[in-house]
């Protein structure tokens, strides 16, 4: 009995060790990833990925995968989108050492890219202004998008307005209520916001909708989708637009600390900020990288937004990943306390990278979130998008662990403003 129990204890402590050392090292890929050569022709990142839509849309999703290729070979375009990253969004964005949050969390040194900073408030405008360039090679007259939070929808206006489109945004009717701010922002920029009445009303509903009127109006309209999820090209293209983040913090650290970080945070949505700064490190095997999910109340059914805790692979709106599903495949319920995070699906890509172990994946729960929130806030005087803030409420905890030698890079995706009124209720503000 007393040999059956100490084997017990012994088989525990080993398992705690091993967490921990999941915790410390960082993870070595079995074998190196050549990041150019993903996804395939068909768009698929290992068994993810693909195009799982109508036979409709083939022909528009064809169109659009051949005028990328194109517009990517072509130095104009390359021109052109340079110069709107700079002169509109407002890049480079810095990557700024968070001295006072270095010395709160007392380990390792913080780095963080400010993707703040950039027009409209969030990463999302890289993609905006790289697909409506796309848009007006391909002789489109007329944009339409889906928003959840309404992040993505006030980027598309704002590059519509710029360029001249017409604009729908597609946005459930539930999401408006909860983000007027966002959808009044859109109006004035001169987009027409349409509710979207079916399902729970919020951002899968109006994926649906965006879809449905891509379908009937494929040949004047560009569907910009905002994250790097759905069918072949978008996660590619998604991806591509953003990939400008990593490329600049590689610049910047190696201009400030002469190396490369120890560890990289960013938080995961559907995945296009996440991706975008851990693109031009994924070959860097000594850079442990982190995506952050939504835990939401906690890892409960119907209560969190991680699809890697207790997600399985499936098929949603045009792409094979892991996803928040009952036993019949039916779409579980989500919560998270970002909009912006508050997903089913994740994209593809991270799907991939997630079985080689090349990012590990970790989540961060509203109550941590509201706490992260505030310190930044208090200690640095920047205010973080709640979506950002799970980023930052895992670095709050790892920081600590790491020595004061080490370096660790956070993607500050986007700013608070958005979120100050429901910070107030939340923190119980009069
Ligand atoms: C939309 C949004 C996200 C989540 O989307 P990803 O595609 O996962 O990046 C994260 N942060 C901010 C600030 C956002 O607006």
């Amino acid at each position: 009995m007393s040999v059956v129990r100490s084997f017990l204890i012994a088989i525990r402590a080993l398992g705690d060790f091993a967490e921990k050392m999941a915790l410390t090292t960082p993870q070595q890929t079995a074998t190196p990833i050549d990041r150019y050569s993903l996804p395939d022709a068909a768009g698929h990142f290992g068994q993810y990925g693909g195009m799982y839509v109508p036979e409709t849309l083939m022909t528009p999703l064809f169109e659009l995968t051949k005028a990328y290729e194109k517009a990517q070979a072509d130095p104009k375009f390359r021109e052109e989108l340079a110069f709107m990253l700079k002169q509109y969004a407002g890049r480079p964005t810095e990557l700024y050492f968070a001295e006072r949050l270095t010395e709160h969390c007392g380990g390792a040194k913080i780095y963080l890219k400010r993707e703040d900073g950039l027009h409209t408030g969030a990463h999302k405008i890289n993609n905006c202004i790289g697909q409506a360039i796309l848009a007006k090679r391909m002789g489109k007259k007329r944009i339409i998008a889906e928003t959840g939070a309404g992040q993505h929808g006030v980027a598309t206006a704002a590059v519509c307005a710029k360029f001249g489109f017409e604009c729908v945004v597609y946005m459930g009717a539930v999401d408006m209520e909860r983000q007027a701010l966002n959808v009044f922002r859109m109006r004035l920029m001169g987009a027409e916001v349409r509710g979207v009445e079916a399902g729970q009303r919020t951002l899968k509903d109006a994926v649906n909708e965006a879809m449905r009127d891509w379908v009937t109006n494929c040949r004047d309209t560009h569907y910009i989708l905002g994250s790097a999820l759905g069918s072949h090209p978008y996660p590619m293209m998604v991806r591509d637009f953003h990939k400008v983040i990593g490329e600049e913090a590689k610049r910047q650290i190696l201009e400030a600390e002469g190396r490369l970080p120890d560890e990289m945070i960013a938080c995961v949505g559907g995945g296009s900020n996440c991706i975008g700064l851990f693109f031009e490190f994924l070959e860097d095997v000594d850079v442990r990288l982190v995506g952050v999910e939504a835990g939401g109340h906690g890892i409960e059914q119907g209560q969190h937004a991680a699809r890697f805790e207790g997600g399985k692979v499936g098929v949603l709106q045009g792409s094979k990943t892991f996803i928040l599903q009952n036993s019949d495949g039916q779409i579980e319920l989500t919560h998270s306390v970002s909009a912006g995070l508050d997903y089913a699906a994740i994209g593809p890509e991270h799907a991939f990278y997630h079985d080689r172990k090349r990012i590990e994946y970790a989540y961060a729960t509203d109550d941590d979130v509201m706490k992260a929130f505030q310190v930044l806030s208090r200690i640095e005087g920047i205010i973080p998008a709640l979506e950002s803030t799970h980023a930052l409420a895992y670095a709050l905890k790892r920081a600590p662990q790491m020595d004061k030698d080490q370096i660790l890079v956070v993607n500050l995706s986007g700013r608070g403003d958005k979120d100050v009124q429901q910070a107030m209720k939340l923190l119980g503000v009069e």
